[in-house]
């Protein structure tokens, strides 16, 4: 064996256990107390030992506007280690067709060469100038097995007719691929010149996400397809779907729900200072929220939205409709989830976005066979005061938390070693049809 962990409070298949861990050429070979021999030892002391999270939303080198994100693979890449984060799924700039999907396939795929994780693709698309099977098939044959659309965004020219969207739902009825989608009702989102960043929830409505999710959810229902809604921001819209389409959830309509929900309210928006917590859809009331911490069993994962800008960046433009809206937070999406749901956080941040996202068994879970992906969390209470990457912030600055990463592993190779970054090299993850299928 080339390694062996001792003494790690391993997470494995849904609790804790004290157990070694063997890995040999990247993979976990034995899960036992058996003494085996190995080239090296670390020794966990004790500690949580936790499936390498994925996180199915991040957007790395972005350029929105005149502006352009503060991390390249690179940077974003050493944040999500420190985060615990071994695989990320980034985000291909949004196309109408085949020809520049595969363009924009290369393009990212050569500027992700120099992630540190492994890393992944979901498709984005505008409205299809072509039949939407036969981009299906093109994505495939790249292994991309998501598909994200928009349903507003309409001034950009990235929005998706319903035709496209219904058309797009019944394909996915073989489960070959799972469409996502950014859900908000276009007809409802105002963008007044003089709107400031104090004016981002009245710009953006939790209503305009509600009622838009309800309308999707009915074609699920009318299809029999599936969905995967990205970063549900509103704790009523989950209310709303659990009570109109029990059914559909966790089966066919899946919920991705992001920290900064779950972290702050619509309050943080007011004074200067509120500029740093721009991003859409905006945080919402306190009411709001507390629902959404209520209702957190139905949420199936947390993805971060992970876009950072610097902070003279989003201090800079006085008008909304001139800000760069996003925010960091691969880094410490762990560190709040954990703060608030403890074990239910593990499962939606590791072993869901990986069978959702077919990553399964090989990512999201400790198990013989499984990429050596993990990292060690000392259970340790106290508040967020590290960052790394490119940005020169965070919003989480000062938020509580129960532990503190001290190392990570990607396939049994450290990336972080008791708080120390290490040079590693990512690879990219062709995937295989979304596991829920087999189920
Ligand atoms: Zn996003």
């Amino acid at each position: 064996m080339d390694l062996r962990i001792k003494n790690a409070k391993a997470y494995i298949d849904g609790a804790f256990r004290m157990t070694d861990l063997y890995i040999d050429k990247g993979r976990i070979r034995h899960i036992t107390n058996e003494r085996l021999h190995a080239e090296s030892v670390y020794d966990a002391e004790g500690d949580l030992v936790i499936p390498g999270l994925v996180d199915p939303h991040v957007h790395i080198s972005l350029e929105v506007g005149s502006h352009k994100s503060a991390d390249d693979f690179r940077t974003g890449s050493l944040a999500a280690a420190f985060g615990g984060v071994t695989t990320i799924i980034d985000f291909l700039d949004p196309v109408d067709n085949t020809c520049d999907f595969e363009k924009e396939f290369a393009r990212r795929r050569n500027l992700a060469k120099e992630s540190l994780v492994d890393y992944a693709f979901h498709a984005t698309i505008k409205d299809l100038r072509e039949d939407p099977e036969t981009f299906v098939e093109a994505i495939r044959k790249k292994g991309i097995v998501t598909l994200k659309l928009f349903t507003t965004y309409s001034e950009t020219d990235r929005r998706t007719k319903d035709k496209t969207i219904k058309r797009l739902l019944s394909l996915s009825k073989d489960r070959s691929f799972l469409p996502l989608a950014h859900i908000e009702a276009d007809r409802l989102i105002r963008l007044d010149e003089a709107f400031t960043h104090e004016d981002l929830p009245t710009s953006r409505p939790a209503r305009s996400e509600t009622e838009e999710a309800l309308k999707l959810a009915r074609l699920v229902e009318e299809t029999g397809g599936y969905l995967y809604m990205v970063h549900l921001s509103s704790g009523k819209t989950l209310e709303r779907l659990k009570e109109l389409h029990p059914t559909l959830l966790g089966k066919h309509f899946f919920i991705e729900s992001c920290p900064q929900y779950f972290a702050f309210d619509e309050d943080k928006l007011k004074g200067g200072e509120g500029k740093l917590f721009t991003f859409a859809p905006p945080l919402r009331t306190n009411k709001e929220q507390e629902l959404l911490h209520a209702r957190f069993s139905h949420v199936d994962t947390i993805g971060t939205d992970h876009c950072p800008f610097l902070r003279e960046e989003k201090m800079r433009a006085e008008r909304l409709s001139a800000m760069p809206l996003g925010i960091g937070g691969v880094e410490h999406a762990f560190d709040v989830m954990y703060h608030y749901f403890g074990m239910e956080a593990i499962e939606r941040m590791s072993v869901r976005p990986a069978k959702i996202h077919g990553l399964f068994p090989k990512k999201g879970a400790i198990r013989e066979g499984s990429d050596a992906d993990l990292f060690v969390y000392k259970l340790e209470k106290g508040k967020i005061d590290t960052f790394h990457g490119g940005s020169d912030h965070t919003v989480y600055e000062g938020h509580p938390r129960k532990g503190r990463l001290r190392t990570t592993i990607s396939k049994g190779r450290f990336v972080v070693r008791d708080g120390k970054a290490k040079e590693t090299q990512g690879e990219y993850l062709e995937r295989e049809a979304p596991l829920w299928r087999k189920h």
